[in-house]
C-alpha cells in the first residue's frame, strides 16, 4: 500500500507502540486509585505523558486534559462554554470551513437558541482578522477558528485572530488537529484559551486526544460545563477512567513530534515540492487549491479537470494507492471547504487531496504514473 492519506490518519510509530504495550499488559492499574504500586505507576505514566503533550504546545501540564480525540475536545469547549456562560451571551463565531465536529456542534447549539455566525473565508480558505472583528457582538462568548485546514492545508493567522478576541476578553478556541507535529505551536506566544487535538494525526494511537484549557490569568481554573459527568477525573473537566495505554502512546508521540519537528517540516516541505513538480509536469491543466505558501506542509489539494474524483480514488485504491477526495469525516458529500473558497460543483468533483508523510521519491513517482494511467482511462 502506498499511503497518501496522512490527513485522515497516520500510522502509529514503532516507538509509540512499544511505549504503550506495558500498559496493555502488566501495568494495568487505574491512575485514580491510590497508594499501591500499580496505581502509582499508572498515575506517573499519565502525568509524564501530560508533560510531553504540554511541551509540544508550550503550555503547562495542568492546562492539558485528555479526551477521546479532537471531536470530543471541540464538543467539550463549544458546548461547555455555551452552557457555562449563557448568562453572559448566546453568540458564537466560527468559520464555514471548520471540521464537522465544530460545525455540527454549532448547528446543534442553534437549535438550543444560540446564535452562530459562520464566517466566510478568503479564496485561500483563511479568516481575515478584520472579518472577525466586524462579526463580534456584545453577546459574543466564544470564537472557534481552526489553526490549519484538513482539506486544503491553509493556515490561519491564529495569533492575530486570537489577539482580536484577547483584547475584547472573548474566549478563543482553535482546532489544531492537523498542525501538531508539522507546524510550531507555541501557546506562550499565541493567546488562545482552548486548543483541540488528536494523537492519531501525529503517529499516536486513535481514540485519544487532548484539550488545552488555559488558566485564568490569576491562576484560577477556567470554568466550563463538562461533557461527561462522573468521577471528576481530569480536574472535573472530563470524567471517566483514563485510557492509560492510549495516553502513554499520545505522550510518546508528542515527545517524538517535538524532537523531530524541524526535520519533519523540512522533509514534508521537500516531499511536497517534489510532488507538486511531478504533478505539474505530468498532469495537464492541474490546479492547486488553498494557499501556496501559508500552509501545513504535506497537504496538497488539486483539481484535475475532466476527472471524477470518486472514480479516480477508487481506481487508485484498486492499484494499492490511498488518497482521498477530502475529509474522511464528510467523505460522502461534495467538499464544503472547496465550495467556500469559490469552487463550483464540477470543479469540486474533480478535486482530490494527497496528504504526505515523510515519503520516498519512489512513491511519488509511482503515484504520478498510476494517476496518469487512471486519468487517461477515466477522463471525459
Ligand atoms: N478537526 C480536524 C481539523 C480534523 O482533521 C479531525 C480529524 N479528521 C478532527 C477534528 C476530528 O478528530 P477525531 O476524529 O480524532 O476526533
Amino acid at each position: 500500500m502506498i499511503y497518501f492519506d496522512n490527513s485522515a490518519t497516520t500510522p502509529i510509530s514503532a516507538e509509540v507502540l512499544e511505549a504503550m504495550l506495558p500498559y496493555l499488559k502488566e501495568e494495568y492499574g487505574n491512575p485514580s486509585s491510590k497508594y499501591y504500586t500499580l496505581a502509582e505507576n499508572a498515575r506517573k505514566a499519565v502525568e509524564d505523558a501530560r508533560k510531553n503533550v504540554a511541551d509540544l504546545i508550550n503550555g503547562q501540564p495542568s492546562e492539558v486534559i485528555f479526551t477521546s480525540g479532537a471531536s470530543e475536545s471541540n464538543n467539550l469547549v463549544i458546548k461547555g462554554i455555551a452552557d457555562f456562560y449563557s448568562d453572559k451571551g448566546n453568540h458564537i463565531i466560527t468559520s464555514c470551513v471548520e471540521h464537522k465536529s465544530v460545525l455540527e456542534t454549532c448547528k446543534y447549539l442553534e437549535t438550543k437558541g444560540y446564535e452562530v455566525t459562520f464566517l466566510q473565508v478568503n479564496k485561500f480558505g483563511q479568516v481575515e482578522p478584520e472579518t472577525l472583528k466586524n462579526a463580534i457582538k456584545d453577546k459574543t462568548i466564544l470564537v472557534s477558528i481552526m489553526w490549519g485546514n484538513n482539506e486544503i492545508g491553509t493556515i490561519n493567522d491564529i495569533d492575530s485572530l486570537a489577539r482580536v478576541c484577547h483584547e475584547k476578553e472573548i474566549f478563543f478556541h482553535s482546532d489544531a488537529t492537523q498542525v501538531l507535529g508539522k507546524v510550531e505551536v507555541d501557546l506562550k506566544k499565541v493567546p488562545v484559551n482552548f486548543l483541540s487535538f488528536s494523537a492519531h494525526k501525529f503517529h499516536g494511537p486513535k481514540g485519544v486526544g487532548g484539550c488545552f484549557i488555559r488558566k485564568h490569568k490569576l491562576g484560577f481554573k477556567t470554568k466550563i460545563t463538562p461533557l461527561i459527568h462522573g468521577g471528576k477525573q481530569e480536574n472535573d473537566y472530563r470524567s471517566g477512567t483514563l485510557a492509560v495505554h492510549d495516553i502513554v502512546g499520545m505522550g510518546k508521540a508528542a515527545e517524538l513530534a517535538k524532537i523531530n519537528l524541524r526535520q519533519t517540516r523540512e522533509d514534508l516541505i521537500c516531499a511536497e515540492k517534489d510532488m507538486k513538480k511531478e504533478l505539474e509536469a505530468n498532469i495537464e491543466h492541474i490546479i492547486f487549491n488553498g494557499h501556496p505558501t501559508i500552509k501545513i506542509p504535506g497537504i496538497i489539494n488539486v483539481t484535475i479537470p475532466g476527472i471524477n474524483n470518486e472514480l479516480l480514488i477508487r481506481k487508485l485504491a484498486s492499484e494499492g494507492i490511498a488518497i482521498s477526495t477530502g475529509s474522511a469525516c464528510s467523505a460522502n458529500e461534495p467538499s464544503y471547504v472547496l465550495s467556500s473558497i469559490g469552487l463550483d460543483i464540477n470543479t469540486i468533483r474533480s478535486s482530490i487531496r494527497i496528504s504526505l508523510s515523510v515519503c520516498s521519491k519512489e512513491n511519488i513517482i509511482t503515484l504520478i504514473r498510476k494517476l496518469k494511467e487512471v486519468q487517461q482511462k477515466i477522463s471525459i
